[in-house]
């Protein structure tokens, strides 16, 4: 791709060069620079989105160029790092300028929101992908792992779960009857997930652990009771489960799209009880809006789900992901 390459990059990914005191060398060298700031660690994080994968072809490319940012931003997120630089690997099947444009636009706009500089990238010609290299400071020497969770730690989830799986299954099914609104609402919670940078930022003070939730919470939490070698109780009844969806869609639906889906981009983290006390205030400032869903127990006594302190069979509601 020889000639179009240089072409898109100086077209469509060399245009705003954002001045910046850390940032050594951008775009157009062999490599980019960065001066990493003393007393700071730098998070790193890499997603590939793969046409019919990852999202379906005819995708309009401002969604996928919101997409590829929020999914690694959130992974910035659940490890408290700010997000300072991107590159972006871009591959596809013909150089198409309407599509281009569409795509960077976006890319840049979302970019400037977050004051993040692209750095750099690589592109090639094959079946459309793209893929994000996010990079981020970490303040001060303390980190939020996965690995970390305790026995009687508190288990705590972000804003609300399954609502971009209800704007999923709205975008598949138009025939829906649901107003307008609502329907709105639920479609722009897939699309434009919210990454929680702020959130992550607060909680690394004095959480635990943390995970962001991208396959769903059974998926997610199990990952830090794995890394963590810990068990889990979690009721049901707690998870944040919003009106949009209690009063439009079946009961059972809304616990699996919380349980099982992904794609809420919000945060699982597990803190002591000592600390509640400090999340409870940062909740009051309005700096977190969270909600308690259970405890970290001993490894022995496993994954449980009970509804009304009763166990949960989650197989009984379609839940498939297991498998
Ligand atoms: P090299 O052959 O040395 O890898 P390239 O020709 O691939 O260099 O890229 C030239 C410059 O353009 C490099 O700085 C690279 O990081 C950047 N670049 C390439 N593709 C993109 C892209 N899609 N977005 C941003 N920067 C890109
Ligand atoms: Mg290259």
């Amino acid at each position: 791709m020889k000639y179009d390459e240089f072409k898109i990059i100086s077209n469509f990914f060399n245009k705003f060069q954002r001045k910046e005191k850390n940032l050594i060398q951008g775009i157009g060298d062999d490599c980019a620079l960065i001066k990493i700031p003393e007393n700071k660690i730098l998070a790193i994080s890499t997603d590939t989105l793969v046409e019919g994968t990852h999202f379906f072809k005819n995708i309009d490319p401002k969604h996928l160029a919101y997409k590829t940012i929020a999914v690694n931003l959130s992974d910035l997120a659940a490890m408290g790092a700010l997000p300072k630089w991107v590159t972006l690997s871009i591959t596809m099947p013909k150089v198409n300028f309407k599509w281009l444009k569409r795509f960077s636009d976006n890319f840049f706009k979302i970019l400037n929101q977050y004051k993040i500089t692209l750095i750099g990238g690589d592109t090639n010609r094959g079946s459309l992908s793209v893929t994000l290299s996010a990079y981020g400071l970490i303040d001060g020497k303390k980190t939020l792992l996965r690995q970390n969770a305790k026995e009687g730690d508190f288990i705590y989830v972000t804003g609300s779960l399954g609502e971009s799986a209800a704007g999923f299954f709205l975008l598949q099914k138009k025939k829906y009857i649901i107003n307008a609104k609502t329907r709105n609402f639920l479609i722009q919670k897939h699309l434009h997930p919210t990454p929680r940078i702020s959130e992550g930022i607060i909680i690394k003070n004095f959480a635990n652990s943390a995970i962001d939730i991208s396959d769903g919470l059974i998926s997610d939490l199990g990952h830090i009771l794995e890394k963590s070698r810990c068990g889990a109780d979690i009721e049901l009844n707690k998870l944040p489960i919003s009106h949009n969806l209690i009063n439009n869609f079946k009961k059972n639906n809304c616990f699996d799209w919380a349980l099982s889906f992904g794609e809420d981009y919000e945060l699982c983290f597990t803190i002591s009880e000592r600390n509640i006390k400090k999340l409870n205030l940062a909740i009051k400032q309005n700096l977190i809006k969270c909600k308690h869903i259970g405890y970290i127990t001993k490894r022995q006594k496993g994954f449980n789900l009970t509804k009304n302190k009763k166990k949960f069979d989650f197989k009984k509601i379609g839940f498939n992901h297991f498998n």
